[in-house]
């Protein structure tokens, strides 16, 4: 059994099957987490989901993190803690009312807050917050991380450096892959490449790419994370639901990290799949993000740094069987999502692997949905 690519959602997917004994390799084309895995924020957020399949896998999501802390597997590195959301306009309150109740209709647990109440909770908030609300029961944890742990608990073969040139194909099915150093046999193979799985699996027209650029800055606490939680404007979760708000909606999520440091992002840079960091974007996510919490103006910008998310045509991943080559299975488009989503997306994959009907309803990605794809590859 072959997975393509040992990011989040591949090392998820391994760890599923090994643990029912199944042998696999996952072939790495530079490292494990060298993608968006290893140059992301890591929210496990319900709050921010879009409503419908993604809020409610999201759902799941946290609460196989909260067992894999359980296991062991996570201990240390999941962190639960409750997201804030903020709105800076009556627009944008709005956008905060509809998804809490959009929360609400799945259990989620809201705590809608006034000016004051936020202010109380989040001491040096600026004064153009109007309201905001608190979801309690999120987490947080860095994708490389995750990786390395599900990585080590699987025990599966890693190989670095190894990038899949094309499918091996036989009779119009897959029966393994082509790499540079040679042709690897399976009678499954999954891609779960990220960026490299448009090319390698017929699907690059729908996969769209959309770079992040993300702040660190020094600690402003040394005992631990400076605020309870983040700060997640209804910017973003406007750009989540598909909707345009007036200009001074930005996506913008101020992340108090374990260690003290701020995590400020990100953009969303439509079609870029470069990783270079550009002075503009990063002075405009600061000036934001210091609107928003001016006590940010004490601390010092330590490291920029960029990642790819991978988006589609429709907004969800695309998650299970090819739909027009037999033996492959693909699992990528997680957009901002990937690093909380993994572990049902790593259950579901592992379950369709094995012919098994998938724990978690995975219906809606089904790549199926946007017809035939096909894969130009030579045998
Ligand atoms: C700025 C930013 C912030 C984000 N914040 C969050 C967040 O807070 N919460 C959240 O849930 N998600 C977040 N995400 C999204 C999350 O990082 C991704 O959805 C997730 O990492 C995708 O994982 P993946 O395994 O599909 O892809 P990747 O991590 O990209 O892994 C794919 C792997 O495949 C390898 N590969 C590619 N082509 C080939 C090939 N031909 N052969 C072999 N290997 C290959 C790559 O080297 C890579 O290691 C964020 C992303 C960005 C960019």
């Amino acid at each position: 059994m072959i997975i393509v690519g040992a990011g989040i959602v591949g090392a998820a997917i391994a760890y599923y099957l090994t643990r029912v004994g199944v042998r696999v390799t996952l072939l790495e084309a530079q490292a494990p987490a060298a993608g968006a895995s290893g140059a992301s924020d890591g929210a496990i957020s319900v709050a921010s989901k879009r409503p419908g399949p993604m809020m409610a896998l999201a759902c799941e999501a946290r609460t196989l993190y909260g067992q894999w802390v359980d296991q062991g597997i996570m201990r240390d590195i999941y962190h639960p803690r409750p997201t804030y959301l903020f709105a800076r306009t009556d627009e944008e309150v709005a956008v905060i009312a509809h998804q809490g109740s959009d929360l609400m209709e799945l259990g989620e647990r809201i705590l809608p807050l006034t000016h004051a109440e936020l202010m109380q909770r989040v001491p040096g908030l600026g004064r153009h917050v109007l309201a905001g609300m608190k979801v309690p029961d999120d987490g947080h944890a860095l994708g490389y991380q995750v990786v390395d742990r599900l990585l080590q608990a699987s025990g599966a073969q890693v190989l670095r450096n190894t990038p899949v040139l094309r499918l091996a194909l036989s009779d119009d099915k897959v029966v393994g892959v082509v790499t540079s150093s040679g042709t690897l046999v399976a009678d499954r193979v999954v891609v779960a490449a990220g960026l490299g799985s448009g090319s390698l699996s017929g699907f690059q027209a729908i996969l769209i790419p959309r770079k992040g650029q993300l702040v660190v800055t020094d600690r402003a606490s040394l005992t631990g994370a400076a605020l309870r939680g983040p700060l997640l404007s209804a910017g973003y979760l406007a750009a989540k639901r598909r909707m345009v708000l007036g200009q001074s909606s930005t996506s913008l999520v101020i992340d108090p990290l374990a260690t003290g440091q701020f995590l400020i992002g990100s953009s969303r840079e439509t079609g870029f799949a470069d990783r270079q960091t550009d002075v503009q974007t990063v002075s405009t996510l600061l000036r934001e993000a210091m609107a928003v919490y001016p006590a940010l103006a004490r601390q010092r910008v330590i490291r920029t740094f960029a990642g790819i998310r991978i988006g589609t045509q429709d907004g969800l991943p695309i998650v299970g069987r090819h739909p027009t080559l037999p033996g492959l299975f693909i699992a990528t488009g997680m957009e901002g999502d990937g690093i909380c989503l993994a572990p049902v997306i790593g259950s579901a994959v592992a379950d369709m692997v094995l012919d098994q009907t998938p724990r978690f309803d995975v219906s809606a990605l089904n790549p199926g949905r946007f017809g035939a794809v096909s894969v130009r590859q030579a045998n």
